[in-house]
């Protein structure tokens, strides 16, 4: 089997599996997905569905963020990790939101990573998540499987989103999600479940791949 061939079989397998993936993360607005996935960054989705609701109702645009006491929003999310930095991103994102976006979150990579907070890891899921956009992101989950599959040997995590994007081109936000989902429920960091994958024929190695 060719390379180009091992790539292919691949990604039609995980859109297969995971055509209609979607975030665990709760929201219902690009406002609340944008703030859900700040505050998903290392802490669980789980941990961020659990604060959100309060967060939400409490400040329900940037309007009313952007006019918080950061304490307050630092008491709301304080289960979560860095809650203090994040609470002042999250004003400081909503400040500049307001000012400067006219109070509408926006919607290019650019425009997304000028918000405090927000890398472009984060812009991606956004976009990928809310407007279908072609945009691939590495987290933890998507670096093990990748590696796991050999797809790339890069060190760092924003060197294995290019070499992703390089490979498989398009659909890169359904790939996203099905390669989270896939490492958080199957390709599990320790202890993969290994007797029922459906990409066991391509799997290089098993060991614990973390980005540097
Ligand atoms: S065989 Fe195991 S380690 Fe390899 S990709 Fe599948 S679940 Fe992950």
């Amino acid at each position: 089997m060719t390379k180009k061939e091992r790539i292919f079989n691949i990604k039609t397998l995980f859109l297969e599996h995971y055509k209609d993936a979607q975030t665990e993360l709760c929201y219902t607005n690009l406002y609340e997905l944008l703030i859900a996935v700040m505050l998903s960054a290392q802490c669980t989705d789980k941990r961020v569905n659990m604060v959100t609701p309060t967060l939400f109702k409490i400040y329900p645009s940037t309007k009313e963020l952007s006019k918080a006491d950061i304490t307050n929003v630092a008491e709301i999310i304080k289960s979560v990790s860095f809650f203090n930095s994040k609470a002042h991103n999250l004003v400081a994102m909503a400040k500049k939101v307001e000012s400067e976006f006219n109070g509408e979150i926006p919607t290019t990579q650019k425009d997304l990573m000028s918000l405090n907070g927000v890398g472009q890891k984060s812009a991606n899921v956004v976009l990928g998540e809310f407007l279908g956009m072609n945009y691939m992101a590495v987290d933890t989950h998507v670096f093990r499987v990748s590696h796991r599959l050999g797809l790339s040997n890069s060190k760092k995590a924003i060197d294995t989103e290019k070499d992703l994007t390089k490979i498989f081109k398009d659909n890169l936000n359904i790939l996203h999600q099905g390669f989270v989902l896939f490492g958080r429920y199957q390709c599990k960091a320790l202890k993969p479940t290994c007797n029922n994958c459906f990409v066991a024929a391509y799997c290089v190695s098993k060991a614990n791949f973390k980005p540097q």
